[in-house]
């Protein structure tokens, strides 16, 4: 392994070298500001960070840009979300990412202390999901799951409904087969102070950080008959209005759910004669959460998801609330405001009637963030594309990938490093499929 990952950035430094000789003159420079990187990373969310830090990680003497237009992370997907980590999936992988992640989030400070700063702590908790079978087909579906964890080491088990009565006395378990109870390495973080840490750690690992918005690639033909385009320089805009052109060897899309967008600025998505003409199917997608207090205050809940999709925990004295909505029912996606109504019409229902005590709760407070959507088939797009050879997707992951962020940014590092996955493999979650036309589904999404 340590062969091929010399051999890798052996090669790929004497390409930066040799293309480095051929860079037309910038116009616009400053003495701080690299204008030749190794890699350029297109996006500072958790996705792009955790690339970076692998990245950094596993090759020291790599340079290394990340991208971020508002380093303030206003409506990025990774602050809004709920950090909430499970392994109760359907799909391998998933399970071993987000597996990968709990055993990176224990061990947190391994990874990401630095020298004299504060110790991390991510405020993990590990009080576990809760399925809830309520029907033929939603039992089948989670003892079908439950199969692929146990495969892969999960720690999940089966309550009949009087254990789960016996566990959880608040529930009501009138017409549930079983629920399914992840009882370690699930639960929830605080993704501030994850993004922040990870932050933190990859600019001690000498990432350059810049606020800069990305607003165009420069892409060039190659000539002859093939007739081919090719990648290697992007033109940003930094926070004080400057436009410049940065060259870099290897690029990583990682715009959450923006890559769509920016996808198309390299013509993916356009009608081109090649497979550019297939789009990268991310697109924002609004979800609210409810906070919601409740006069009892002995309840202490996993994250319980109803088979409607209806989710709720335990925050702190109160509670959060989370659906996705039916297509029909998909909020406008240009603002952030929040519909309380539909926490009376589609939440406090399945609520009421799953907590008995819950009949008496009352909203003190709600955001929402945009999902980072792949509507092609709710799964995160990674790897690289096939017309680009040295262009990576890091996105898509539709409302699971905060969890998955620290396994997915290595395996993506690997990708970039060796040429192929080294610790989990993520073939089946390339552009190969959405090429194709051969969705991917994963049956535990919520
Ligand atoms: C309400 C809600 C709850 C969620 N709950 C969970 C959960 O419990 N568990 C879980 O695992 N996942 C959850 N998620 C999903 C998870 O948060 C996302 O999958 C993950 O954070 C995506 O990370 P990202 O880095 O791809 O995207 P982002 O965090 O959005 O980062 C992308 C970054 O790219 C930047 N960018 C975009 N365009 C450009 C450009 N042109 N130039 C420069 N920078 C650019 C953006 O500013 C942004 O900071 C939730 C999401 C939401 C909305």
């Amino acid at each position: 392994m340590f062969f091929a990952f010399k051999k890798r950035i052996f090669l790929k430094s004497s390409n930066v070298f040799s293309k480095t000789k051929s860079f037309r003159k910038l116009s616009i420079q400053t003495n701080n500001f690299n204008s030749n990187v190794d890699v350029a990373i297109f996006g500072g969310g958790i996705m792009g960070l955790f690339t970076g830090f692998w990245l950094k990680r596993q090759s020291p003497s790599l340079s290394v840009m990340v991208f971020e237009k508002d380093s303030k992370y206003k409506n990025s997907t990774t602050i809004l979300s709920c950090g909430g980590i499970r392994q109760q999936f359907s799909l391998k992988e998933h399970v071993q990412l987000s597996k990968f992640s709990a055993e990176f989030i224990s061990a947190i400070n391994d990874y990401l202390s630095v020298p004299n700063g504060e110790p991390v702590d991510v405020q993990f908790r590990e009080d576990g999901y809760l399925f809830l079978a309520t029907s033929e087909e939603s039992a089948n579906t989670i003892l079908e799951n439950h199969k692929i964890q146990k495969e892969c080491n999960a720690c999940v088990e089966i309550l009949t409904p009087d254990k789960l009565k016996e566990r959880f006395p608040w529930l009501n378990t009138d017409g549930l087969h079983f629920g399914s109870l992840g009882v370690k390495h699930e639960g929830c973080f605080d993704p501030h102070l994850y993004l922040t840490a990870v932050k933190r750690k990859v600019i001690h690992l000498g990432v350059k950080y810049t606020e800069a918005e990305v607003i165009d690639f420069v892409l060039k033909s190659t000539g002859g008959s093939e007739k081919k385009e090719t990648c290697n320089s992007v033109i940003i805009k930094t926070s004080n209005g400057e436009t410049k052109e940065v060259n870099f060897s290897f690029g990583v899309i990682a715009a959450g759910y923006e890559s769509g967008r920016l996808s198309r600025l390299l013509k993916i998505g356009t009608p081109t004669e090649d497979c550019r003409k297939v789009c990268c199917p991310v697109e924002p997608r609004k979800r609210f959460i409810f906070v919601f207090a409740c006069p009892d205050k002995s309840i202490k809940a996993p994250m319980v998801v109803d088979p409607t999709g209806v989710h709720f925990r335990s925050e702190s004295k109160n509670f959060i609330s989370g659906k996705s909505p039916a297509s029909w029912e998909e909020p406008d996606t240009n603002n952030l405001d929040v519909d309380y109504t539909y926490f009376d019409k589609a939440h406090w229902p399945i609520l009421a009637k799953r907590v008995q005590a819950f009949e008496a709760v009352k909203v003190i407070g709600a955001w929402s963030g945009f999902y980072d959507y792949n509507y092609f088939d709710e799964n995160e797009i990674i790897g690289k594309h096939p017309y680009y050879s040295n262009l990576f997707w890091i996105t898509g992951f539709s409302g699971h990938g905060i969890q998955m962020a620290a396994g997915a940014g290595k395996a993506l590092s690997e990708l970039i490093l060796y040429d192929s996955y080294q610790s989990i493999d993520l073939t089946k979650l390339g552009w190969q499929r959405i090429l194709s036309n051969t969705p991917v589904y994963e049956t535990n999404i919520i």
